[in-house]
């Protein structure tokens, strides 16, 4: 990435969070407050954010821009090489829901945004399927350049990227994150376990409740397991209603 383009990038984030202010934070945060504090480990997000609420008003995107400058026109690991763009991440800094898949791909890395292509459609749809546009949530995923062929990041590369993105989680604070697939959970929660006995209930990634479920290329590949994501989502919908994080559930 080149200058310009980082330029691009970041200008690209003021403008999001720009057009996030200018929709009057309806959606996606809590009612009357900007964030919930919370306890730094335990997996319930309501248990949590129950009685501390106060807090900033307003989110600000200058900690996710001061990152995405530092991250610069990365060539940490050897990814670097192959890319188009550097897929940062995109949505609400001040997100009470997060979304984290795996790595870009084609459409990603041309583009420069997460989730663009046809599982990225379907995931804009689950979204709004659960009262919320995707302008209310964050979206981002573990490693942000594409690797070659669409295979597994690997060891070194997960290790120069990921404080990347624990940064920007810790600057987003969402009450919740949603994994999108086997690779995502198992790197986050450091586990060996499939991702049939991950899903469905909440586990803890830096002091953040976690809801491991498919990722949205595989129910392309398999729509039956719709029903298993639906029920999830459904488990992370209560606990932001708990939360008081206001959806649109009409
Ligand atoms: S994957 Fe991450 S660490 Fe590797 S070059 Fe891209 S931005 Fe840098």
């Amino acid at each position: 990435m080149n200058d310009r383009d980082e330029l691009l990038a970041i200008a690209r984030q003021v403008k999001e969070h720009v057009a996030w202010l200018e929709r009057g934070n309806v959606a996606g945060v809590p009612r009357g407050v900007g964030r919930v504090h919370r306890a730094p480990d335990g997996p319930s997000p309501s248990a949590q954010g129950r009685g501390n609420a106060n807090v900033t008003a307003n989110a600000d995107a200058s900690g996710l821009i001061a990152i995405r400058e530092d991250l610069g026109d990365c060539t940490r690991c050897k990814l670097s090489g192959g890319r188009k763009n550097i897929v940062f991440g995109v949505g609400n800094p001040a997100a009470a829901l997060a979304f984290v898949g795996e790595a870009p791909g084609a459409d990603e890395d041309a583009s420069g945004e997460p989730f663009v292509g046809a599982a990225g459609q379907l995931l804009t749809k689950m979204i709004q399927a659960m009262g919320l546009q995707r302008e209310d949530v964050y979206i981002c995923n573990i490693i942000k350049c594409r690797p070659p062929g669409n295979r597994n990041p690997e060891p070194d590369e997960i290790a120069a990227c990921e404080p990347f993105l624990k940064r920007q989680l810790a600057s987003i604070k969402p009450k919740i994150i949603v994994c999108l697939g086997k690779f995502a959970a198992q790197c986050l929660l450091r586990s060996d376990a499939p991702i049939s006995r991950l899903r469905g209930t909440f586990q803890s990634y830096e002091g953040i409740a976690l809801m491991p479920t498919f990722h949205p290329a595989y129910l392309l590949r398999n729509p039956s397991a719709k029903r298993e994501v639906w029920s999830d989502l459904q488990v992370v919908m209560a606990e932001l209603d708990k939360l008081g994080v206001a959806r649109n559930s009409g």
